[in-house]
């Protein structure tokens, strides 16, 4: 049964054009105006006067992971449905290679805790925390597997690679054809600055002391040691959620020397700032994130470049815990595990302060929360765009509608919501995924949809440089 929607404003990097969308088999088979005649055995909805977006893409998601002793609340069953309830019709997860794994078996932990959960579709990143030989022999057959995107921290000792690993990696996925992520801070500042807090108080219960012990020059040190490293192989890489004045500042002056960089933020660092951690308590960890929150200077300066078009994607880091898992730092904030939900907002904030703010246009919206992220993870044209023989994965988008962030009409397992209470103009009405209404209004219709998708090799990323 072929389905069409008709009237609706379709939305693209490009532009904004009343046509109608015809679908069949979970492909679009052709956009268009006044389609009636293909369209005379389909399926009619009525989608005037709405935005209809390509699926949303969430390039940066952290779903049942284990960390700081612990597991994050949203498996990948909750956390895509949060993704789905709004818009969000693909993830790219991070598989995490614990050390001494090989990739591979990094990669069947993350199916065996991805396959069958889904509601939403997903893709992989890969996560090296180990590097030698074999790791780096392994890497082409992960590769042609379709896994192109990779994760490196310069944080985290669990995961941190060196400077000579940074550069041995990088350089193997110039050969192979693969690009990495990296997770930008100084390790040796941040151990510094917690120790100093320890010595001067005799413990850490003020989280008041937490954006202290990761300051944005300690962001700023690691983007520019990453990029210097990058210039000696001679190679494009991603900033992931970027949170400071002084780390963009770092990726200008490369850019400016002929440097490739990518940029991701978050709606967290253009939306929330460090005036969270002076309430105390419970209330402040919930805002612990890594980077931390930042000041209001640091949103400007994120939203001019979101604006400009130097950040290319905004992702969640959706990373999300309860408050009684939150509790876990009561007497020591270090030992709060460090994340937040955000999953299901991310679109309807961009819209609401991004779009309606008169901060960025719709057309930017469609780049950085779907194209961009399609094209930089290789799943584009499947993914990320409203063309024929794409996915039919679309967002009605209501722009009348109003409505309030509450936790308890959330899909994610946290129990807290980072923006509970915003009042916001604007919301996914209806998510298609590849042709199926799989959410409407907030509310999961058809759950368990979701397939796995693997990135198609791309060589020249140039085009989303501005
Ligand atoms: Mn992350």
């Amino acid at each position: 049964m072929k389905q069409l929607l008709r009237g609706g404003t379709v939305v693209s990097g490009e532009g904004q054009r009343v046509q109608d969308i015809l679908i069949e088999d979970g492909k679009i088979l052709e956009v268009g105006e006044n389609l009636q005649d293909s369209g005379r055995d389909a399926e009619v909805t009525d989608v005037s006067k709405k935005l209809i977006f390509p699926g949303f893409i969430d390039g940066h998601t952290h779903m049942h992971l284990e960390v700081s002793g612990t597991v994050t609340a949203d498996l990948f069953d909750t956390g895509t449905r949060a993704e789905l309830a709004g818009g969000t019709t693909c993830i790219v997860d991070f598989a995490t290679q614990n050390r001494g794994e090989s990739l591979a078996e990094a990669l069947e932990n993350w199916h065996k805790k991805a396959d069958g959960e889904c509601s939403c579709d997903y893709a992989f990143h890969l996560a090296i925390s180990d590097w030698n030989e074999r790791i780096s022999e392994e890497l082409e057959t992960v590769v042609s597997s379709g896994i192109h995107s990779f994760k490196l921290y310069m944080v985290y000792d669990a995961m941190m690679v060196d400077d000579q690993s940074m550069y041995e990696i990088l350089s193997r996925l110039k050969e192979l054809g693969g690009i990495a992520g990296v997770h930008c801070e100084n390790s040796g500042i941040v151990k510094a600055r917690l120790e100093e807090i320890k010595r001067k108080e005799g413990g850490r219960r003020d989280v008041g002391d937490y954006p202290g012990t990761r300051p944005a020059l300690a962001e700023a040190e690691a983007v520019n040691r990453l990029l210097k490293i990058a210039r000696c192989v001679d190679t494009p890489v991603i900033v992931v959620h970027l949170s400071s004045q002084e780390g963009y500042e770092e990726v200008q002056k490369a850019r400016e020397k002929g440097q490739k960089v990518y940029v991701e933020t978050c709606p967290q660092y253009l939306l929330l700032d460090e005036g969270r951690y002076q309430a105390g308590g419970l209330e402040a960890r919930k805002y612990m994130i890594a980077p931390p929150l930042r000041t209001k200077k640091d949103q400007e300066v994120l939203w001019q470049a979101l604006a400009g078009e130097q950040i290319q994607t905004v992702a969640t880091d959706h990373c999300s815990f309860t408050l009684e898992q939150k509790e876990m730092g009561k007497d020591d904030f270090s030992m709060t595990p460090c994340g937040m939900p955000g999953a299901q907002e991310r679109p309807a904030l961009i819209y609401h302060y991004g779009v309606r703010g008169g901060r960025i246009t719709l057309e930017q919206m469609c780049r950085c929360l779907s194209e961009n992220p399609a094209k930089l993870y290789g799943l584009y044209p499947k993914k990320g765009v409203i063309a024929p023989g794409s996915d039919a994965d679309l967002v009605v988008w209501d722009t009348k509608a109003k409505w309030t962030l509450q936790s308890k009409e959330l899909q994610s397992a946290s129990d807290y919501c980072p923006y509970e209470g915003a009042s916001l103009s604007g919301r996914a009405e209806k998510v298609y995924l590849r042709g199926e209404l799989a959410a409407e209004n907030g509310e999961i219709i058809k759950a368990f949809l979701g397939q796995y998708v693997r990135g198609v090799h791309t060589n020249d990323r140039g085009f989303l440089l501005k």
